[in-house]
């Protein structure tokens, strides 16, 4: 499976892209991998990778996210979701971005918010999630979703599994993924405390938190009875569906000083997101005569930092040897 992983990591996007396009389960099954290779690893790893328990999303789509998780493996921000987006609000000067705003139509050369006034402007970019895109500019697609429940607990004591992400192969409990988070993430730690999470795909069930415990003593072996539920976020749309066929690159641009970007453009990822956004934004600058876009250093985060430090340190063991 690790040789198989590595060998498709080496394979350049275009080649994946070449693929005949099918629903990503049908096209697992027709790979002629071993059952227990597929049930016991791709499928559900797929699933979460795509938060699509059905495998419905294109082939072409699930092949680029197994690619990603071949090159890369898993990760989170380190703090939240949302330190993304607040580094690179904090590469811009001062002021540059309000939050709390909500617009309520745009223009090209205007955009109107519900409680902060009128603000002229030389271009519109819609970056929001795909129904607000479409309720700001009438006529855009709007996709279905994958709806998506996060679980989190406490304990005092926490699971054994270390810093690795469980996936349920045996679909035994409503539970498709879960991770000891904060081993993962000390900073996400609640007190000093673990922070077990937990992600039900699809439509959660009733008593989503009593069930999801019971799965959990089962996927942990051990007693959660006594843990401690600190949240239960449900989204009901919290990732645009991609079914085959499905469109990769959306077009961003409408009309020159209208465009629009976020993962409904891309892939339904963060990293679809952030490539939409880079599309627009080339054909912004392109539109305004601006020039091309300009490389911008890496964003510095506690990881980069370290692994400067590293490789500076390797630099000058070299220089010394
Ligand atoms: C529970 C959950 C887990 C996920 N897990 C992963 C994962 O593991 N990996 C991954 O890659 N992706 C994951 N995703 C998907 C990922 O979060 C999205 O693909 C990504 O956030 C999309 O970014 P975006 O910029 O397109 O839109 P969003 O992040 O939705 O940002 C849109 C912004 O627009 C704002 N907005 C909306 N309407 C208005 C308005 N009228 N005026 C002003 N502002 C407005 C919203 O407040 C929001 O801040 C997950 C999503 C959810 C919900």
């Amino acid at each position: 499976l690790s040789a198989a992983l590595n060998r498709l990591a080496g394979v350049p996007v275009q080649r994946l892209l070449a693929r005949p396009e099918l629903p990503a389960a049908v096209a697992l099954a027709n790979r002629g991998l071993p059952a227990r290779t597929v049930e016991g690893f791709l499928r559900p790893l797929l699933a979460a990778l795509l938060c699509d328990p059905g495998l419905t999303t294109s082939s072409r789509c699930a092949d680029l996210a197994l690619r990603a998780f071949a090159s890369g493996r898993l990760c989170v921000p380190e703090g939240g979701a949302e330190t993304l987006p607040e580094l690179l609000a904090r590469s811009l000067p001062p002021g540059t971005v309000h939050t709390g705003v909500r617009v309520t139509s745009i223009a090209t050369n205007l955009v109107t918010t519900a409680d902060h006034g009128e603000l002229r402007c030389r271009a519109v970019l819609v970056a929001t999630d795909a129904r607000a895109a479409a309720g700001l500019l009438p006529g855009l697609r709007v996709p279905g979703f994958h709806p998506v429940t996060v679980v989190h607990h406490t304990a005092d004591e926490a699971p054994s599994t270390g810093a690795f992400l469980l996936l349920d192969a045996d679909r035994g409990g409503p539970v498709a993924h879960t991770a000891v988070v904060s081993r993962v993430d000390p900073s996400r730690s609640p007190a000093g405390r673990p922070l077990i999470s937990s992600t039900v795909l699809g439509a959660p069930p009733q008593d989503v938190d009593t069930a999801v415990r019971a799965h959990l003593s089962r996927l942990y072996g051990m007693s959660t009875t006594r843990w401690e539920t600190l949240a239960v976020h449900h989204t009901a749309e919290a990732v645009p569906a991609m079914r085959p066929p499905h469109d990769l690159r959306r077009p961003v641009r409408l009309l020159a000083g209208l465009y629009v970007c976020g993962d409904h453009r891309d892939t339904s990822t963060v990293q679809g997101a952030l490539h939409s956004g880079h599309r627009a934004a080339s054909a912004i600058l392109t539109d305004l005569g601006a020039g091309p876009m300009h490389a911008a250093e890496p964003l510095r985060t506690t990881a980069t930092a370290t692994a400067t430090a590293a490789s500076d340190e390797e630099e000058e063991e070299a220089a010394a040897a």
